[in-house]
C-alpha cells in the first residue's frame, strides 16, 4: 500500500466517500481513512435506519386507520427485535456495497482515526500518509447539556440500539430529531413527553409548518411543554428517571430519557490547531465557498462545517470538490441555497427556500403569499382527521417563487421536484400553467388562487 495519494479523506461518511468516489473516477489516487463501519452517520446511525423506523411507525398508522376504512383487523404484537434484524442487515449490506466499490475503484481504505502532524500528513495508527490535498469529512457527534444525571439519557446513537419499544419517554429538544423520534415512538405505543426549551418546535422553519404540526403532535396524544429547561436528572432504584426542571416542575415515571439537543463537530483530535486550521467558536471548520479551509490543499465538506447539515448536502459538496480539483471544472462548487429538506415526522413536512419570515424580512412588501390548508382526501373516512396545509412564496411583480413548504401525508415524496422547479427560477405563472395530477395533495400546489 502507498503512503502518498492525490487525495484523501478523512472521514468515510456522506461525504468522505463522496469526494474519494468522485476523485478516482477522474484518475485520482485516494484514501480514505475511518476508524469506524463505512458509512458514517447517515447509513449506521442516522436517515437510513431512521427512515426504516419511519417506514414502520407510518404502517402502525395505517393499520389502525385501516379500520376506519372498513378492516377488521387483529394485528397482534409489535416485534420490535424483528424490525431491528431486518434494518441491521440492510445496513450492513450497505457497508458491504461500499466496501465493494471502494475496492472496485482501487481507493486505499485505511483502518483508525487521522490526526495531522503537517498541513499534508496525518498519522494513522502510527504510520504517516501525506497527501496533495486533504478533506475534512469527520461528521458530529450529539451535543448533551452538561447537567446532573445528564448520563443517565441516551442520544439518536442510543435510540438505534434500543432492543424494545419504551413506555415513558421524555425527550428533550424540538428540532428535526426530536421530532422525528416523538412522532415515531407514540406510533409504535409509547407515551411521550416532549420538552421543549423554548416555545417552538423546528423554530427555522416557516410558521405554518410549525403550527400545523404541532397541532398534529398535540392531536396524536404527544405531551408537549415550552419554555422548561431540565436542570437535573435523577434515576430511581426501579431504574425510573426524574427530571427537574427551572419552572419547579417535576416529572418522573420515565423508563427513557433522550437528549435531541444539537450535535457538535467532530474536531477534537485532529490537531487542527498544531496545523493552523481556523474553527468556529463552536468548533465547526471554517470554509470559503469551494469549501476550502484556511490552509492551502486542506478542505472541509459536510457536518463538520455546520452548513445545512444533510447527508445530500455533504454528498454534493465531495462531488463538486472533486470535480473542481481532479474534473477539470475550476468553478465547480456548491451553492448553499435552495436546499431542500424535510422532516419525517407524523404527517411529514418538508421545506425549500425562503420562509415567509425570511422573505418579508429580505424583500418586504414585494411578498405575495399563497397557502392552503385543508383535509386530504384519504381522511375523509378517518375518526381522527389528517391535515394539510401548503405554501408558496412568491417576490416581485412575476412572482417568482422563492419559498415551496408543504405538511402532510405525501410531503415527503412531493417536494423533489418541485425544488428542481425553484432552482430554475419558476414563477407561480409557471406552476398556474403545470396542468394538475389528479386527485392527489400535490396538485393543491398548481392550483393555488
Ligand atoms: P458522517 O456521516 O458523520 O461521517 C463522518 C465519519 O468520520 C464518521 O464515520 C466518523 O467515524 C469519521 N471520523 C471522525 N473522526 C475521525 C478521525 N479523526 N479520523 C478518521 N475518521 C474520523 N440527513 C438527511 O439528509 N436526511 C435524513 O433523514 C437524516 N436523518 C438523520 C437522522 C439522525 C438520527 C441523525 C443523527 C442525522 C440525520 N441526518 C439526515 C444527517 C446526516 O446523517 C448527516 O448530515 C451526514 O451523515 C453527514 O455526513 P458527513 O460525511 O459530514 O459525516
Ligand atoms: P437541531 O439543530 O435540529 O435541533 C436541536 C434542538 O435542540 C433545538 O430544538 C434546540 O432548541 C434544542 N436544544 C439545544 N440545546 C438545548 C438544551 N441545552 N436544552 C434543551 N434544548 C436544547 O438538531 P438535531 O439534533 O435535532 O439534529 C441535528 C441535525 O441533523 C439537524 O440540524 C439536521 O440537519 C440533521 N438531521 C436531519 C434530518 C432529516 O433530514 N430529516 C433528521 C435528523 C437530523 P432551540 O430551537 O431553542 O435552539
Amino acid at each position: 500500500m502507498g503512503t502518498h495519494f492525490d487525495l484523501l479523506a478523512i472521514g468515510a461518511g456522506s461525504g468522505g466517500l463522496s469526494v474519494v468516489e468522485r476523485a478516482a473516477a477522474h484518475g485520482a489516487s485516494c484514501a480514505i481513512v475511518e476508524p469506524h463501519e463505512l458509512g458514517g452517520t447517515c447509513v449506521n446511525r442516522g436517515c437510513v435506519p431512521k427512515k426504516m423506523m419511519w417506514y414502520g411507525a407510518s404502517l402502525a398508522h395505517s393499520l389502525r386507520e385501516s379500520v376506519d376504512y372498513g378492516f377488521s383487523l387483529s394485528t397482534g404484537k409489535f416485534d420490535w427485535q424483528r424490525l431491528k434484524t431486518v434494518r441491521e442487515a440492510y445496513i450492513e449490506d450497505i457497508r458491504g456495497w461500499y466496501g465493494g466499490s471502494l475496492a472496485d475503484a482501487g481507493i486505499e481504505k485505511i483502518e483508525g482515526a487521522a490526526w495531522f502532524t503537517a498541513p499534508h500528513t496525518v498519522v494513522v495508527d502510527n504510520k504517516s500518509y501525506s497527501a496533495e490535498h486533504i478533506v475534512i469529512a469527520t461528521g458530529s457527534s450529539p451535543l448533551i447539556p452538561e447537567i446532573p444525571g445528564a448520563e443517565l439519557g441516551i442520544s439518536s446513537d442510543g435510540f438505534f440500539k434500543l432492543e424494545r419499544c419504551p413506555q415513558r419517554v421524555a425527550l428533550i429538544g424540538g428540532g428535526y430529531i426530536a421530532v422525528e423520534i416523538a412522532c415515531m415512538l407514540k406510533a409504535y405505543g409509547a407515551e411521550v413527553t416532549l420538552i421543549l426549551r423554548g416555545s417552538q418546535l423546528l423554530r427555522h422553519f416557516d410558521n405554518m409548518l410549525r403550527e400545523v404540526l404541532l397541532e398534529e403532535m398535540l392531536d396524536s396524544g404527544i405531551n408537549i411543554l415550552s419554555s422548561v429547561q431540565v436542570q437535573r436528572v435523577r434515576e430511581a432504584a426501579s431504574g425510573e428517571k426524574s427530571l427537574s426542571c427551572n419552572t419547579g416542575l417535576e416529572l418522573g415515571g420515565f423508563d427513557l430519557l433522550l437528549w435531541a439537543t444539537g450535535r457538535t463537530p467532530n474536531t477534537a483530535g485532529l490537531g487542527l490547531e498544531s496545523v493552523g486550521v481556523k474553527t468556529r467558536e463552536d468548533g465547526h471548520i471554517l470554509t470559503d465557498d469551494y469549501q476550502s479551509t484556511n490552509i492551502p490543499g486542506l478542505y472541509a465538506i459536510g457536518d463538520v462545517t455546520g452548513r445545512y447539515p444533510l447527508t445530500p448536502v455533504a454528498v454534493a459538496a465531495g462531488r463538486r470538490l472533486a470535480d473542481r480539483l481532479f474534473g477539470g471544472m475550476p468553478d465547480r462548487h456548491l451553492e448553499y441555497q435552495n436546499i431542500p429538506t424535510v422532516v419525517f415526522s407524523h404527517p411529514p413536512l418538508g421545506s425549500v427556500g425562503l420562509t415567509e419570515a425570511e422573505a418579508r424580512e429580505r424583500h418586504g412588501r414585494a411578498v405575495k403569499i399563497y397557502q392552503s390548508r385543508f383535509s386530504p382526501m384519504y381522511a375523509v373516512p378517518l375518526e381522527h382527521g389528517r391535515k394539510s396545509a401548503m405554501k408558496l412564496v412568491t417576490v416581485g411583480a412575476e412572482e417568482r417563487v422563492v419559498g415551496c413548504h408543504v405538511i402532510g401525508p405525501g410531503a415527503d415524496e412531493m417536494l423533489q421536484g418541485f425544488a428542481v422547479a425553484l432552482r430554475m427560477g419558476a414563477t407561480k405563472a409557471d406552476f398556474d400553467d403545470t396542468v394538475a395530477i389528479h386527485p392527489t395533495s400535490a396538485e393543491e400546489l398548481v392550483t393555488m388562487r
